[in-house]
């Protein structure tokens, strides 16, 4: 890989998820060098690819979890805790960090890989939504490069190459809408249900979140910070052939999308070899067989996720963080059939409309988190 951290290592926060597996996918076939691994409960997993992509340094959340990787796979060196995963984000021999930790655990060493000046490949977007506006401040002063593993997020940063960011017309990110999509009635679905996504397979947390179109609601929080560009020109389509990833329109009516197959390979693999487009795992569309490429407006009455990230966006300060932690709290309890479907709205909206204060520093954005927690969880 001609990257600019060429010759340093790779680490991979929440390597046992399914970024973090499509991750170390890539990094093996471009026969880029491990330096950490991490993984929270999956340690039978973590210790498979530990014998196959032999990291430097694994991390486990605590020792016992050490001591049974430890066990089996005798001779590796396992760390534990919040400060080593830090450590193997911000350490010398790594090169580029990629995030695939689910929710805002992830704030802490997404941002010790930023403060190490390390490319960073950031698909754990729920701390962008919190700390949006100091992560970016950060990557500047230190250095770092911030490259987008969300696919959506991964088409508008190649949309926008080459072009100047004052001659954007608006940002179109797209949505496959979801397997309620067509649902008119949400108040019964189920969990099972709301698992199966029509195009992409992927953790539980961000499956029920496009579900809700919540993922989406996240994301415009997330494009904002990424692309410092305003809410009022960051449109939300719906798009259930998730072929055209997203698009960039231009003043002069000009736009650009990005196409590719629903496989987070090649974003993921983009924001290693970035700028370069080398050969992958991942064939192109075959237009032949595409019958239909459609868009369509997201349905605003059903689906009012969209509407509370422009809303939080337009507050402030620590109400993306805020709207953020509900979400956690409410897709759990959807996920432990402790609430509704529609009670994750419920939440949210309630959530939402209490003042979050300011997210001046970390320690504001961190207790506006905490506090929004708890507020979610009485009101189940
Ligand atoms: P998964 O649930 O599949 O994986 C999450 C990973 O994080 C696992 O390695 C898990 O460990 C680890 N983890 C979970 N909680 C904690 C915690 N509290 N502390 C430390 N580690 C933890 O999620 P995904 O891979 O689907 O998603 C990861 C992130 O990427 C999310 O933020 C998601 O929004 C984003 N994303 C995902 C896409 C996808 O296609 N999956 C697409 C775009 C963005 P273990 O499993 O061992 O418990
Ligand atoms: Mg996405």
């Amino acid at each position: 890989v001609s990257a600019p951290w060429q010759g340093r290592a790779l680490t991979v926060l929440g390597a046992t998820g399914s970024i973090g597996t499509s991750t170390l996918d890539v990094a093996a076939r471009l026969g880029i060098p491990v330096h950490g691994l991490s993984a929270r409960s999956r340690i039978d997993e973590l210790a498979a690819q530990c014998r196959e992509h032999r990291p430097a340094v694994a991390v486990v959340p605590d020792a016992a979890a050490a001591a049974r990787l430890r066990a089996l796979v005798p001779g590796q060196r396992v760390e534990h805790g919040p400060e080593a995963l830090d450590a193997i984000a911000a350490d010398p021999a790594v090169g580029a960090v990629i995030t695939a930790i689910v929710g805002a655990a992830g704030l802490a060493p997404t941002l010790a890989a930023v403060r190490a000046g390390k490319r960073v490949g950031i698909a754990n977007k729920e701390p962008l939504v919190m700390a949006g506006a100091l992560i970016m401040a950060e990557a500047a002063r230190c250095g770092a490069a911030i490259l987008p593993v969300d696919s959506e997020h991964s088409a508008i940063f190649q949309c926008l190459e080459g072009h100047r960011g004052h001659e954007v017309a608006e940002l179109l990110l797209t949505a496959s809408g979801g397997p309620f999509r067509t649902v008119m009635d949400l108040s019964a679905v189920t969990r099972e249900q709301a698992l199966k996504h029509p195009t992409w397979t992927m953790g539980p947390k961000i499956t029920i979140d496009s579900a809700s179109l919540m993922n989406k609601a996240l994301e415009v929080v997330e494009a904002r910070w990424l692309f410092g560009i305003g809410p009022e020109r960051i449109r939300v389509l719906v798009h259930p052939q998730s072929v055209v990833h997203s698009m960039v329109a231009y003043r002069d009516g000009s736009v650009m999308a990005q196409l590719g197959r629903p496989d987070m390979r090649t974003p993921i693999q983009y924001a290693l070899t970035f700028p370069e487009h080398t050969a992958g795992p991942v064939a192109a569309p075959d237009f032949a067989t595409l019958a239909a490429l459609t868009f369509e407006e997201p349905d605003r009455r059903r689906f009012p996720s969209i509407d509370f990230a422009y809303a939080a966006l337009r507050t402030g300060g620590a109400a993306p963080a805020a709207l953020n932690a509900a979400n956690e709290v409410a897709v759990q309890a959807f996920l432990d059939r402790r609430i509704p479907f529609t009670g994750i709205f419920r939440v949210l909206e309630r959530v939402l409309a209490l003042d979050h204060g300011p997210a001046d520093d970390l320690g504001q954005v961190v207790a506006a988190d905490q506090r929004a927690r708890i507020l979610a969880a009485e009101g189940l």
